[in-house]
């Protein structure tokens, strides 16, 4: 008889909950293993003093019919506790603002006010977006690792993605280029979402991959109840409810691979798990970390090549409700069209909603901050100058609350209580190594990361894998990393069944 496969999941951020919850569905013996006292990493919430503040992630897409989170949720049989929000966010340049309405009539009027150099790229970059959900929706192995890959990919592609097909190679600067859009308002506008989408502007970010990265309002914006952590709260009780366990405050420390090619994970508190299947839900790094001199040759590589990813400055305020705005949650501000987007030029502002008593003490609402950053200067600072570290927090704190006047005026005195995260404290909280954070940029199409890692029954999960960062992108790529290891356990004859396909809502 063969004995149900053990599946250790290392990590309970989205991506890895998401996974293992769907293969204990496919009735995988699944143990996630969390180093933290809550689940959802970089999308988790926290507490403090009374607040339940947004750790990094706090917009919510995905959830339409045929979006990664609606097909996970249907999988497992979640409903998830979420509330469509509009406006999806309101943007401001130094002298426009811009209000990205969900609804398509006030979408079109405010960008044929606002923005009318994007007239041309709207049509194009919407029925991109289109083809390229519903591609997305039928869960494709991409990038293929196989000829099999290939063949399952070429049989997922539908007449709609051919037109489209040519953005996979332009560049999303090519493609405003082509289009005669020179006007810096304008590329600012589509820069400062990509640079949160893509994590690169529109110079290298990829075409087709930028037209869904900006189409996120269009198809809607959520607010989970409780914060963003509530998606990763919900997915371990759906975990839970298919036979599987998560572990908390145990961090793997290291991955043995053992003769038979089984696994022995152990964790800090001297603990030992053993798997036939690992899903490392970390980054190359932390995974190469893990596995020592066992890593791989091109895993070592990898590593010593890529060049690091951006990471995070974050604040976090407790500030009365009274004064705050109430036309919108989500707000991103470009302080100067000159500067290079990040360091505290454009700042990303989000308010808990006022439905959401948890989130706050009476009266107050908790504000999360945050600015995409170049790690090194951090790292440098903290190891040779603690002086010159602090003057750099106290600086990315004025530049934050400088961006925050524009939507809270008076900022600096209404909040009662502000609270820095730099990358040393990502890394603290999430174990991302150098607090590295959002996965890689997306400059080409034909160059990702896909989940394999050069050892048999050893996959990755979360936003280093294709399609990268937020909490959808994570969940697509688990969504095909839980159907590969289906369809290979099922191949070597390992216990399960292969039902894992997209819902038929999906199709
Ligand atoms: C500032 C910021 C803002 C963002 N804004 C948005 C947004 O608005 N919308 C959006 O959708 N996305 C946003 N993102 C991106 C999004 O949060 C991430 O892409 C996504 O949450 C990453 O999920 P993941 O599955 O890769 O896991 P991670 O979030 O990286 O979680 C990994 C988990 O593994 C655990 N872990 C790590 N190492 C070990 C170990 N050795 N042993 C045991 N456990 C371990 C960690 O504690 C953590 O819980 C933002 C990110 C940041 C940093």
């Amino acid at each position: 008889m063969t004995r149900t496969k053990r599946v250790v999941v290392i990590g309970g951020g989205v991506g890895g909950l998401t996974a293992g919850a769907l293969l204990a569905r496919e009735g995988f013996d699944v143990t996630v293993l969390e180093a933290h006292v809550y689940a959802g990493g970089c999308a988790g919430t926290f507490y403090h003093k009374g607040y339940r503040f947004d750790a990094g992630a706090t917009v919510a897409g995905g959830f339409q019919a045929g979006g990664p989170h609606q097909i996970a949720g249907d999988l497992l049989g979640i409903t998830w506790q979420i509330e469509r929000i509009e406006p999806a966010w309101v943007i401001h340049l130094p002298e426009r603002t811009i209000t990205r309405w969900g609804e398509e009539a006030r979408w079109r009027e405010e960008r044929a006010a606002k923005l009318p150099e994007l007239r041309r790229f709207w049509g194009i970059q919407e029925r991109a977006a289109e083809a390229a959900w519903q591609f997305a929706a039928r869960i494709p192995e991409y990038p293929p690792a196989s000829l099999g890959d290939l063949l399952r990919l070429a049989a997922k592609i539908r007449p709609n993605l051919i037109p489209i097909s040519p953005l996979a190679l332009l560049s999303m600067g090519q493609l405003l280029n082509w289009l005669g859009v020179r006007e810096r308002n304008a590329r600012t506008f589509i820069d400062a979402q990509l640079l949160i989408s893509a994590q690169t502007t529109s110079r290298h970010a990829n075409a087709l991959y930028g037209a869904i990265a900006v189409d996120l309002p269009r198809v809607g914006v959520y607010h989970p109840r409780g914060g963003i952590g509530n998606i990763a709260r919900q997915l371990a009780e759906a975990l839970a409810k298919h036979g599987g366990r998560i572990v908390y405050r145990h961090a793997v420390t290291r991955i043995e691979r053992r003769a038979d090619k089984s696994f022995l994970l152990h964790t800090n508190k001297g603990n030992t798990f053993e798997a036939d299947i690992v899903l490392a839900n970390l980054t190359p790094w932390a995974l190469a970390d893990l596995l020592g001199e066992a890593a791989p040759p091109a895993l070592q590589r990898e590593v010593k090549s890529r060049p690091s990813t951006w990471g995070a400055f974050t604040l976090y305020l407790g500030v009365p409700s009274a004064a705050l705005p109430t036309h919108a949650e989500h707000f991103q501000v470009v302080q100067d069209l000159d500067q290079p987007l990040g360091e505290g030029n454009s700042v990303f502002i989000s308010i808990s909603s006022p439905h959401d008593a948890e989130r706050a003490p009476s009266g107050m609402r908790a504000v999360t901050l945050s600015t995409h950053t170049a790690i090194a200067p951090w790292w440098r600072l903290r190891q040779d100058d603690p002086d010159g570290y602090q003057r750099r927090v106290e600086q990315y704190r004025d530049r934050l609350l400088d961006a925050a006047e524009r939507v809270i005026p008076n900022v600096r005195g209404a909040a009662q209580l502000i609270l820095p995260g730099t990358p040393a404290a990502f890394q603290r909280f999430t174990r991302r190594p150098l607090g590295m954070v959002g996965g890689f940029p997306f400059a080409s199409l034909l160059n990702v990361r896909g989940p394999h890692t050069g050892v048999e029954n050893l996959w990755l999960v979360g936003d280093s894998i294709f399609p990268g960062q937020s909490t959808a992108g994570v969940t697509a790529g688990a969504l095909r990393v839980a159907a590969e290891v289906v369809r290979v356990a099922a191949q070597r004859r390992f216990a399960q069944p292969a039902r894992l396909s997209a819902p038929s809502s999906a199709r």
